[in-house]
């Protein structure tokens, strides 16, 4: 079901969405990318989602008219983050300028979870290339601030937020935001590079222990009939996300601290057609090579047995490295 990213035009994707309705596309390279064209065979009431990996929690959709983003992290230089001693912390960010125009070429919307390096250190950069709205907490634009993000593109929620992007085209696209708390470890619950940067902007983060935490947000994306729901964490609250029901959710390994995980958050979703795992690769190896499970192949195994004993029902999508899956 999933294809390897072929920049090779023109590549047509039809009827990989087990589904009604589903539009006929054409896919065709530009100067600007990979664009969506409908063709005349396209049923206008279903839109065609393209969601491709890259690595960690970062995610590009893409439609005929869109391009949205969830933690777009690709500079991916080495922290020991799944070694037994865990990510250093005095590791040194670095922002690839060049991984990131060649990985992501476009952006209209950009949606942060968190604000760890491993989410949101290519943000600022990738916003002012891309003239991107970014969502995030003060926190997390605080840190962004502090990196030369732009100002005037950066949109500062709290969860409970639902925006309506493209309002000019006949393809909008909604967001809901919710609350939400980055999973915990150890003895005593605490969550690794924790607090928040409120009011001034801090010093610029040089480490990746000054890119912290500061809250945590979970998404859920409506591409008009097809939507996504996204937690960049293994953590999600029950209570804010009642009611939904995404054709996917985005599913990681982890959560050991958080009771029921995997069980729980579909039940929460209404056991969607699609589980998507994210977050699984250990980042300290390169994107450009097919993904090196960071808690080794057992732990995703584990979690693929977790979904199909939970939601037999769903399909369980592993995406590898710049593949994709046409929704
Ligand atoms: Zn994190």
């Amino acid at each position: 079901m999933n294809d390897t990213d072929d920049p090779t035009p023109p590549i047509r994707r039809r009827g990989l969405l087990k589904g009604t309705g589903v539009a006929a596309l054409a896919a065709s390279a530009t100067a600007g990318g990979i664009a969506l064209a409908q063709t005349d065979e396209a049923d206008a009431a279903e839109p065609t989602v393209r969601l491709r990996w890259l690595g960690t929690n970062a995610w590009e959709f893409t439609t005929a008219t869109a391009t949205v983003l969830i933690d777009p992290w690709v500079s991916r230089f080495p922290t020991g983050a799944y070694t037994p001693e865990g990510a250093d912390p005095e590791t040194e960010i670095e922002v690839h300028e060049d991984v990131i125009d060649e990985h992501l070429p476009r952006a209209d919307t950009i949606l942060v979870t968190h604000g760890h390096w491993d989410h949101i250190a290519d943000v600022p950069y990738l916003a002012k290339r891309t003239g991107a709205t970014v969502l995030g907490t003060e926190t997390h634009l605080n840190l962004m601030r502090a990196m030369d993000a732009p100002e005037d593109q950066l949109s500062q929620v709290v969860g409970g937020e639902y925006y309506q992007f493209a309002t000019d085209t006949d393809a909008p696209y909604t967001v809901q935001v919710f609350q939400s708390s980055h999973s915990a470890g150890g003895e005593h619950k605490r969550i690794v590079f924790g607090g928040t940067r409120p009011g001034e902007v801090p010093k610029r983060p040089k480490r990746i222990k000054d890119l912290v935490e500061g809250g945590s947000l979970t998404y859920l994306i409506d591409f008009g009939g097809v939507s996504f729901f996204n937690a960049g964490s293994a953590n999600f609250h029950e209570h804010e996300i009642a009611g939904i029901r995404p054709t996917a959710v985005f599913i990681q390994p982890g959560g050991g601290h958080t009771p029921r995980y995997v069980e729980r958050l579909l039940e929460a979703t209404g056991f969607p057609p699609y589980v998507i795992a994210t977050h699984w690769d250990d980042f300290d190896h390169p994107l450009t090579e097919p993904a090196v499970p960071g808690g080794g192949r057992e732990a995703l195994e584990a979690l693929r047995d977790r979904v199909a004993a939970a939601s037999p029902d769903s399909e369980f999508l592993l995406i590898d490295h710049l593949e994709h899956h046409v929704f």
